[in-house]
């Protein structure tokens, strides 16, 4: 079975970002080079028809600048794919991709851009018209940003469930990803997030499988009970964005 990883920034900030989505520079090296030895990296849309053994694609969530100036002179170094999933509502602010960055980043060969929402809201608070509005601009601007089709999506905060993945399809997304939430079905696939607690040990671990067998069921059960304990679904934190960086309470 594949294993999809989800990075956000490629940094070290002195204090840890909420939602555990910073790793240095130096330890995403590190899991690169133990990728590129270890693993088959393939481009994520590979996984959806490849379930071989070892197979594992890497993402980036948010257009973080990083992306651009950190990940990718890494990948190139290794020549490994990566998919990177861009809010059209963060370019050109501090610390994301501009306009012209991204260009930038869509131009390399190795690197497919995906959408990531609008102005990353939580789609399942949304109505079915803002819902569709959100993926379809949100593609239509990275498409003409990029001069590229764009129709790969990764759901913000992971929020995704049947109504959702219905619009995604409608709104002509080829495949969507979420974290650990929904049903790994094709628009709500399930990844594996990575920040600055892991580890070496950690990282090897992650990227073999084991979230899948322990955190992510242990999110799944958590999320079930909340729902029924109160007989209504869980309501997700609501997020808390700076200027700069999005802040979150967990890695979704
Ligand atoms: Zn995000």
């Amino acid at each position: 079975m594949s294993s999809v990883l989800v990075y956000h920034t490629i940094s070290a900030p002195a204090e840890p970002l909420p939602g555990d989505i910073d790793i240095s520079p130096e330890a995403f090296a590190r899991q690169v080079d133990w990728l590129a030895r270890w693993r088959s990296v393939a481009p994520l849309v590979q996984t959806l028809y490849s379930t071989r053994r070892r197979q594992v694609a890497i993402t980036f969530d948010d257009g973080f600048r990083d992306n651009l100036t950190v990940a990718l002179p890494l990948l190139e170094e290794y020549s490994l794919p990566a998919t990177v999933f861009v809010t059209v509502g963060f370019i050109g602010n501090e610390g994301y991709l501009t306009r012209d960055e991204l260009l930038e980043l869509s131009q390399s060969s190795l690197i497919t851009i995906g959408a990531h929402g609008f102005w990353h809201r939580h789609f399942n608070l949304l109505s079915s018209d803002e819902a569709r509005q959100e993926l379809i601009e949100a593609r239509t601007m990275l498409e003409e940003i990029t001069g590229k089709k764009v129709d790969l999506m990764a759901w913000p905060y992971g929020e995704c469930d049947q109504r959702l993945e219905s619009l995604a399809a409608e709104a002509g997304y080829h495949a969507s990803w979420s974290v650990w939430k929904g049903n790994n079905a094709a628009h709500c696939r399930w990844r594996v997030p990575l920040g600055r607690r892991d580890n070496m040990a950690r990282f090897i671990l992650k990227a073999s499988g084991v979230y899948e067998m322990t955190e992510a069921r242990l999110h799944r059960r958590r999320d079930r009970r909340g729902t029924h304990a109160s007989g209504v679904p869980a309501v997700p934190t609501p997020p808390v964005c700076s200027n700069t960086l999005l802040a979150r309470s967990r890695m979704d």
